[in-house]
Order: structure tokens, then C-alpha cells, then sequence
């Protein structure tokens, strides 16, 4: 029998087949996935896992798209997303342990209603726990992985782990996850008990400045890691390329780190946009920029 046909019998929910996955990003682009899936046990999980395993069927774990461009030709084999197995969060004293595709904001918003401190943070990073641990997301000088006591995966292999916050090496938007093909299942998080008003007003105080900041354009947040104390979008503005636009991608105006995509844009306007900015800011300062957003798919159209 086709691997296809297995999938269809493994999955409770019938998988999304040549799915858009600019209805998956925020950037809005993206050409089709063969299947987008939606495990609804750890059980089918492990079923997918099997299959891929046996067939060498591709996998990519999908977040929330927020920090993803996937190319116009679509990616092959199997976008998995957890929104159906873990969104969970449960309390236990001042730790926090959340299922990975439980969105940052829910996580925040429901700590600070307890009045438990340290998320305060992400407060408008969009996106979901998982994709925050696997990228290490930070704001304001402060990261996701300070916060880390555990994490469960699962890897592509089948095997199920506990990880310390230690053994995961976060750093500047990296963690171990990166050079590894694993999927995170949940995290727990150690927070200090606050004063909600304080923590709510923080937070509230950090969404106006965010919203003031932001591009309101689909975007996916800085598309560069910052060099070693220079920003990447102090680099990019002093190399002349703000509002500079290749179709229907345009390096904002209010945010020189941030591509929009203003008018229909294609995954190909984006990254001949982001060379162009990479050249600029070598032309001129000598320092080669490296994408932080996750560039994935084939090139062309399926
Ligand atoms: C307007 C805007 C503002 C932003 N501001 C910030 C900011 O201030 N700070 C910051 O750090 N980021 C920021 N981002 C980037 C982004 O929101 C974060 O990186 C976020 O944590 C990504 O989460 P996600 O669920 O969308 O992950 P995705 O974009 O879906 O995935 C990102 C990577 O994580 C992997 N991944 C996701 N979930 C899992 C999982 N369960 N298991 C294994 N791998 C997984 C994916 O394979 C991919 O490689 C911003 C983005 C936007 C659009």
C-alpha cells in the first residue's frame, strides 16, 4: 500500500493534502505541503513517526508560522502541527507546564492572571511555546530559555525525553532543538509570584511599545540575527535600505529588520530582497548578515 493511504488510515483527522501553507505563516506566503497533519494522540504521533521512519518520508514541525518562510514551491512530505495534543497548561506552584503549540500570549496572559511573574516579556511575540523553545525567543534582554526547567520531545526516531533547561544550551535565538530533528512535545517554565497589577501593567506597557514599533504589514519579525553589538536593522537603515522593494516585498519603513509583505508577495520577492540587503550591508560595513527567520521548501512552483 502507498505511504499515502497508511497516513489517511493512521490519522483520526483526515490530513490537509497540497495544503497553502501561506494560510500557516504570518508572513502569508508559501507554496503547498503534500499533507499537513494534525495528530490528535501522542499514539498517532508515534504511528506518523513509524511510517515516516519506514518510508523516509520527510517531516517538518510547524508552530505558528511566525518565524518561517517557506518557498514558493512548497515543502514535500509531511507538515506536522500539534494544535490538537498540546495546547494544555497546567499550574503547579510557580512552575507553568504547557503543551507546545499553546500560544505565547495564552501562556503569558494566563500567568500573569495568577499573578506569576517572568513572561512578561513575550508579551506580543507572537507564536507558540514550541517554536519559542526551539528558537530561544527574547525581548527586552530577556529569553524563554532563562526560564526553562524541563522540555519533552519526542524525536523523529520515536524516543521520548525529558531535557533539563541546561542540557539545551539556549543562547541568542538558538537552542540545542536546532541541530537536532526532534519534535517538543511540552515544556515547564519557573516563574516568581508577582503582584498581578504590576505584572499586567508591565506587560500592557510592553504591548503599547510593540504596537507603536511594529509593522502592521504580515511580516515575520526581524529577518536577520543582530551582529555583536550592532543591530542588523541599524545596519540595514544605515545601508540605505529601508522602504527599498523587490514586487510585492518591501523592507519596512518603520522597522529596518522587518520585510513586509505589502502587496502579494512571493516567498522568491522575499529572499532576492533579503540578498539584496545582505549586500548592501557587506558593501558597506564589511559584515555578513545571517537570516534568523527559518527558510524552508523548494524553490519554483508544485
Ligand atoms: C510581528 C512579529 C514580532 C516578533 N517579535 C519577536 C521577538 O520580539 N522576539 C523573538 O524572539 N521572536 C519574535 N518573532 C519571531 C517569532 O514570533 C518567534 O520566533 C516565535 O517563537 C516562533 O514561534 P512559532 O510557533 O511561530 O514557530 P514557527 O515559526 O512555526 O517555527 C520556527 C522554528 O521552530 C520549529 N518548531 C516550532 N514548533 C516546534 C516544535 N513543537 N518542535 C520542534 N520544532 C518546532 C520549526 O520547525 C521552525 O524551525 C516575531 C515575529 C513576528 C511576526
Amino acid at each position: 500500500m502507498a505511504w499515502q493511504k497508511k497516513l489517511y488510515r493512521i490519522l483520526k483527522k483526515p490530513p490537509l493534502k497540497d495544503e497553502p501553507m501561506s494560510r500557516h505563516t504570518s508572513m502569508k506566503v508559501g507554496g503547498p505541503a503534500d499533507f499537513l497533519i494534525y495528530p490528535q494522540s501522542i499514539e498517532e504521533l508515534s504511528r506518523v513517526l513509524k511510517l515516516t521512519q519506514k518510508e523516509a518520508i520527510p517531516l517538518y514541525v510547524l508552530g505558528q508560522g511566525t518565524n518561517l518562510l517557506v518557498r514558493d514551491g512548497g515543502i514535500r512530505g509531511i507538515v506536522l502541527s500539534l494544535a490538537d495534543m498540546c495546547s494544555f497548561c497546567d499550574f503547579s506552584n510557580n512552575s507553568i507546564r504547557a503543551g507546545a503549540a499553546l500560544p505565547l500570549s495564552t501562556l503569558g496572559s494566563k500567568a500573569a492572571k495568577r499573578g506569576l511573574s517572568g513572561l512578561e516579556f513575550t508579551t506580543g511575540i507572537p507564536g507558540s511555546l514550541g517554536g519559542a523553545l526551539y528558537m530561544n525567543a527574547g525581548a527586552y534582554g530577556v529569553t524563554i530559555g532563562e526560564l526553562v526547567q524541563e522540555v519533552s520531545t519526542i524525536d523523529f526516531t520515536g524516543n521520548c525525553k525529558i531535557r533539563s533547561g541546561r542540557e539545551l544550551k539556549f543562547s541568542y535565538r538558538w537552542s540545542a532543538f536546532q541541530e537536532e530533528e526532534v519534535i517538543i512535545l511540552d515544556g515547564v517554565l519557573e516563574l516568581i509570584s508577582g503582584d498581578i497589577n504590576k505584572i499586567e501593567r508591565k506587560a500592557k506597557m510592553i504591548l503599547d511599545e510593540r504596537l507603536a514599533k511594529h509593522p502592521l504589514y504580515p511580516s515575520a519579525g526581524s529577518v536577520f540575527r543582530n551582529y555583536p553589538g550592532k543591530p542588523a536593522g541599524f545596519l540595514i537603515e544605515q545601508s540605505g535600505c529601508k522602504g527599498m522593494s523587490i514586487g510585492g516585498a518591501q523592507v519596512s519603513l518603520q522597522h529596518g529588520n522587518f520585510i513586509i509583505n505589502r502587496e502579494n508577495a512571493t516567498a522568491g520577492d522575499i529572499l532576492a530582497l533579503m540578498e539584496i540587503v545582505k549586500q548592501k550591508v557587506k558593501d558597506n560595513f564589511q559584515i555578513e548578515l545571517e537570516p534568523e527567520i527559518k527558510v524552508v521548501g523548494e524553490n519554483g512552483s508544485k
